[in-house]
């Protein structure tokens, strides 16, 4: 130990977006820095979550565009998805994109170590910590943890060995299927369920799902999540609401709705309840980095318990979304070299990419009573819009705006609808920056665009 080679400005640990934004933008700032990575570079994003379900999906939508073709005087015979095809492209796009962001590392001149590393300690001379990888030591005098998240496994009887038997899987094992399942059944209606439930009903299987609470996609806009499960209904796919999953045994899922215990049987059981943040190999306590449920505590700028650490991304488990890793592992870069910066929580856009679209972001009306902000709302149809009638046929997409009363200004947007994942981030810096009803009324929307409800709900609040 001791050699120049091991000595750096910066360690980061996690090479997912929180981590690899941040190399690179440390790299501007002159840093020398040390980016390990035990899995592959791109983290959970590039290789098993964000771009390889997106990939699937947009297989699925040409599919489905298809299926109703004749709705827009386009005849198409017969459609079928070709499953293995469309593997075989995602794990195209997945090199391509951790391709690019090894590149990208190498221009950045980070040092990148494929090796799991482990907090050991302070350095004794007082020159920062020491990081453990591969057998050798490395110190750095800061240091930036962005260790990701892993799927969550409830403790449901029965669930273990059917992980270990590999008819249970969670959204790592499922992108990687050689065939389609015959009978899906989905635990947790959350976003990788839905998204997940999407693209395997496209494909052919067939689905259910099965929610514990009384509506699917979380705590989205209760009229959005209404319009989200008719519109899968419809599609085919089934849902128990309401239904907690008791037991799992050979493939025969066990649940209790109201009071009532029923049971389905499947081919494959995708687990999707949650994720956690992945902290417990790291030597956190070590150094004295504190937690709380494995979470590691973090303020908005980002920085640990002990000063010289921050985290980024799903280990802190508080948005556990890829865009605000990278705003994350920005803002710790950026305060860690003397810059005031802060993440805005309360102007984070999330997208469920299903067909239809979600988007939303800032308060929903039950978000803002809970806080106690008084809140007028508008919701526009969207057929409001020309473009969506045009290219939209039987849409039930709205779009809700949520406004303070005390300052007129956008507190949320929420959207289903095509574009949404387009248009939400406009909508984002309305509520970062409490743009003014007035304000935004002034604003000159393109036309014709689905983006226009926008504008149509600042006139309809008054
Ligand atoms: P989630 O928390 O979004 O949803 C899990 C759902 O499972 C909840 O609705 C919960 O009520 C339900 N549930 C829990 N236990 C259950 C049980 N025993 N029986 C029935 N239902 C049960 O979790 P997720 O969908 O696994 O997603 C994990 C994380 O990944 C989230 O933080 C999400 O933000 C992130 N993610 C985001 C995107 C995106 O932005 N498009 C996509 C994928 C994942």
């Amino acid at each position: 130990m001791g050699s120049s080679e091991n000595k750096f400005d910066l360690i980061i640990i996690g090479g997912g977006p929180a981590g690899y934004n941040a190399a690179i933008r440390a790299s501007e700032e002159g840093l020398k820095m040390a980016l390990f990575e035990e899995r592959a570079l791109g983290g959970v994003c590039l290789n098993e979550g964000c771009i390889p379900t997106k990939t699937l999906l947009y297989s699925a939508k040409i599919a489905d565009s298809a299926r109703h073709g004749a709705d827009y005087g386009v005849k198409v015979d017969s459609v079928s998805l070709d499953h293995a095809a469309i593997i075989k492209r995602k794990n195209r796009v997945v090199r391509t994109l951790t391709g690019g962001v090894a590149a990208s590392l190498r221009t950045a001149c980070v040092t990148v170590l494929r090796e799991s590393a482990k907090i050991d300690g302070r350095a004794l001379s007082g020159e920062g910590f020491i990081v453990s990888a591969g057998g050798e030591k490395f110190i750095a005098k800061r240091l930036l943890l962005c260790t990701g998240s892993y799927a969550f496994i409830p403790p449901i009887p029965g669930i273990d060995e059917a992980v270990t038997a590999g008819y249970a899987v969670t959204s790592r094992e499922i992108l990687s299927l050689s065939s389609i399942p015959p009978r899906l059944i989905v635990i947790g209606g959350g976003v990788i369920g839905l998204e997940l439930a999407s693209y395997f009903n496209s494909a052919g299987s067939d689905v259910t799902v099965i929610e514990a609470m009384p509506q699917i996609a979380g705590a989205t806009d209760s009229d959005i999540s209404a319009i989200l499960l008719r519109n899968h209904e419809a599609k085919g796919i089934k849902f128990k609401l309401c239904a907690k999953v008791t037991s799992v045994r050979d493939g025969t899922v066990t649940y209790e709705s109201g009071g009532q215990v029923a049971t389905l049987d499947a081919d494959l059981i995708l687990v999707a309840v949650g994720r956690r943040p992945k902290t417990d190999a790291v030597g956190l306590e070590n150094i004295g980095v504190r937690t709380n449920r494995g979470a590691i505590l973090t303020d908005d700028a980002c920085r640990t318990s002990v000063p010289g650490v921050f985290a980024a991304g799903d280990c802190n488990g508080k948005s556990m979304l890829a865009h605000t890793a990278y705003r994350e592992g920005e803002v710790a870069i950026n305060v860690m070299t003397g810059l005031r910066d802060t993440v805005d929580y309360n102007a984070i856009p999330a997208v469920i990419y299903t067909n239809p679209e979600v988007a939303d972001v800032g308060e929903t009306e039950n978000s803002a009573k809970a806080k106690g902000i008084d809140v007028k709302t508008a919701t526009v149809p969207l057929v409001y819009s020309g473009r969506y009638v045009a290219e939209t046929e039987y849409g039930d997409g709205i779009l809700k705006l949520v406004v303070g009363k005390q300052h007129n200004n956008v507190l949320g947007v929420h959207m289903i609808g095509p574009c949404a994942s387009e248009i939400i981030y406009g909508a984002a810096m309305l509520v970062a920056r409490e743009v003014r009803l007035d304000e935004l009324r002034r604003a000159v929307f393109p036309h014709p665009t689905v983006g226009e409800a926008l504008r149509e709900a600042a006139f309809m609040i008054k």
